[in-house]
This record gives structure tokens, C-alpha cells and sequence, in this order.
């Protein structure tokens, strides 16, 4: 019986016409790119099962484009035009990504007078219980104060302030894309970095311990306003994820120490991912010191969140060299910085879905 079917044409013609269809659908034909194995750094660790977890591909180009436009409407000052209109452009971005958006005003006393402010909050899902939270400000700097030129000028702030942003919204479109079971809430911050940083011996940007003083509250005002007005009565999140300066150049995200101490098991978790990556040099292990910054009002609404900024330099210039200056425009954003940061927290965000994060 094999024989004569071996010698008969049509056979061999439909057995061609079977393979040539059901072959490529084979999953040994089609390794998934986008399949990453949790423990697969683990080699001498074979009893423990692989857990896969499949983490879209992040789409820097478009955090990159996300950066861009941003930036387009100049510097977004809270109460000018730019601000409104940038303002504007998230709620309807993020609103077509899918998402329900709240946006919370209020008035941001700074320490040059009061403003019109607003903490725009996007959310996926907002029916699911579980959750996490990720957040980064959407304002940008009113001075150039660190410039040796045009000092009192606004700074476009397309690393501080739009590159955390993009990231969110390049998320938010891979959510709407690859859906999850998970609610995550994105929170763009408004009038965090209006603060004044007029006498760098007053302690400037490093928290003491948490004994906040007048100064240390000039900035972050829309994160203070949003932890004592929270968008939602008893609301809370598994954990949070705070996006600063994530996209340029040579970026070096060190261990920020206010996440160390109120979020150590995620910032574990997140070095762990970068790692795992290949990014290590890129997230070192070494501690840097207790910034003030947006997640230290989200810890006090009691979500463990972690900060992800660039601290490149030792104390006690530590942030990039275009911080605060007019030099903090699209000519120092990379994409391979904003693919870095955006692969790692999406790899913690499909993991939380799965199961296998925490
Ligand atoms: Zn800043």
C-alpha cells in the first residue's frame, strides 16, 4: 500500500499542497520575536519552570514622536497658551488610545504667584480593581536658571517633562493594542518643576529624610495636590512607576534612595528586568541619594513607587548637564535611551498581568 502511493503523482501533488499550508502555522516555524522568558538569566536554576510572558515590542520611533510634539507647542508653562494647548493635545491623545480621562484643576501656589494647573489622568480600564499606576510631569521648567544665558527665559524640557510623558502615552497605545487584564492609571503630573532653586545650600533638590521644608515644597505641586485630592475615593495601586528625564543621550538611572526605602521589592523587580535586558550599565545597582521628586507625594498616598531619572553625575551636580538649561531640547533625546526605560516597564507591566512580576 505505501509503495503504490509513493508512485502515485496525485498523491505527491495534494501531500505538496498540505505542507505548503499548514507547515508555516506550525509554532516551530514561527518563533515569536516578542517572547521573553522571565528566568532567562537563570541558567543554574533548571528546576524552576520558565515562565513566558509575551511583552509586545516597544515602539521608540513613536515615544520618540510623542517627545517631539510636545516639545512643538514650546515650553508648556502652566497659565500660557503652550501649556493649554499641550494640555489639550494629551487629554485627546490619550482619549483616543481608549482610555477615560480625568482632568483634576486646581491652583498651583508657586513661589512667584498662583497658577492655573491641571493633573491630567488617563485610565485603562477603570472598572478592574487591580492595578498600577504610572505617572511623570507634563509641565516644563518657567526658567533656564542652570543656563549661563537667558536665565529667566522658560526652557522647552524635552527631556524634563516631555520624555516621561511620551513614554506614557507610548504605553497607553500599546495597551489599546495588546490588551491586558490589568487597570493601569497614567498620571501626568501638572507644576512640578516651578520650584525654587534659588540658594543650592537650602538643600535644593535632595529630600532630608523626609522633613520637608518650605523650599523642598515649592515643586512637585501637582503630585502634592493629587495625593490630598485623590481622582477617585480610596484609590490605590499595586505599585507605581515614576518617569523623569527617560530619554536622552548616555542616560544613567541609578538606584534613586526614597524608592529604596519605600519601594524596595519593585525597584528589585525593575533593576532586575534591566538587567535581564541586557541594560545594566544603564540601571547600575549603586544608590544615589533621596531625590524630591513626584513619587515621594504618591508614596504618601500610600502606592510603593519607584523613580526612574537620570542622575548621570556624582553630588553635587548630579543631573545631566542640559538640567535646567536651554540645552534640554530634542537634540539630546535618543531612542535607544526611550527604548531602554519603555522595554523595562513594559516588561513589568505584562508580567503584573500575568501574574509574575511580584
Ligand atoms: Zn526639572
Amino acid at each position: 500500500m505505501a509503495n503504490s502511493m509513493l508512485k502515485n503523482k496525485r498523491f505527491w501533488i495534494v501531500l505538496l499542497l498540505i505542507a505548503a499550508f499548514v507547515l508555516p502555522y506550525l509554532p516551530i516555524w514561527t518563533p515569536s520575536p516578542k517572547t521573553i522568558t522571565s528566568d532567562s538569566t537563570s541558567s543554574n536554576a533548571p528546576e524552576k519552570p520558565a515562565v513566558q510572558v509575551n511583552v509586545p515590542p516597544f515602539n521608540a520611533d513613536s515615544a520618540y514622536y510623542f517627545v517631539e510634539k510636545q516639545v512643538s507647542f514650546g515650553p508648556r508653562v502652566p497659565g500660557t497658551p503652550a501649556h493649554k494647548k499641550c494640555g489639550a493635545w494629551l487629554v485627546g491623545e490619550f482619549q483616543r488610545m481608549g482610555m477615560t480621562v480625568i482632568e483634576q484643576k486646581f491652583k498651583a501656589q508657586t513661589y512667584f504667584g498662583a497658577l492655573d494647573a491641571v493633573n491630567i489622568i488617563a485610565q485603562y480600564k477603570p472598572e478592574l480593581p487591580n492595578r498600577v499606576l504610572l505617572c511623570a510631569h507634563w509641565d516644563s521648567r518657567h526658567i533656564g536658571d542652570k543656563d549661563s544665558k537667558d536665565q529667566d527665559k522658560p526652557i522647552l524640557g524635552a527631556d524634563d517633562g516631555a520624555s516621561g510623558v511620551a513614554m506614557m502615552l507610548e504605553i497607553a497605545r500599546m495597551l489599546q493594542a495588546n490588551p491586558i487584564e490589568l487597570g493601569v492609571d497614567f498620571i501626568c503630573f501638572d507644576a512640578e518643576d516651578l520650584g525654587d532653586d534659588r540658594d543650592p545650600q537650602a538643600g535644593g533638590s535632595i529630600m532630608n529624610q523626609g522633613n520637608d521644608d518650605a523650599k523642598t515644597r515649592t515643586w512637585c505641586l501637582g503630585s502634592q495636590h493629587w495625593s490630598r485630592n485623590l481622582h477617585k475615593p480610596g484609590y490605590s495601586a499595586q505599585y507605581g512607576i515614576l518617569f523623569d528625564m527617560v530619554g536622552s543621550r548616555g542616560a544613567v538611572f541609578p538606584r534613586e534612595s526614597y524608592s529604596a526605602a519605600y519601594a524596595p521589592g519593585i525597584q528589585n523587580q525593575l533593576w532586575n528586568i534591566a538587567a535581564e535586558l541586557g541594560y545594566g550599565a544603564s540601571f547600575p545597582n549603586r544608590e544615589i541619594g533621596r531625590i524630591t521628586d513626584d513619587h515621594v507625594y504618591v508614596i504618601r498616598a500610600g502606592i510603593p513607587t519607584v523613580d526612574i531619572i537620570n542622575v548621570p553625575n556624582p553630588p553635587p551636580h548630579s543631573f545631566g548637564s542640559y538640567h535646567h538649561t536651554h540645552n534640554d531640547d530634542m537634540s539630546i533625546i535618543d531612542r535607544n535611551t526611550l527604548n531602554m526605560v519603555g522595554r523595562v516597564a513594559t516588561t513589568a507591566i505584562y508580567r503584573t498581568a500575568a501574574g509574575t512580576f511580584l
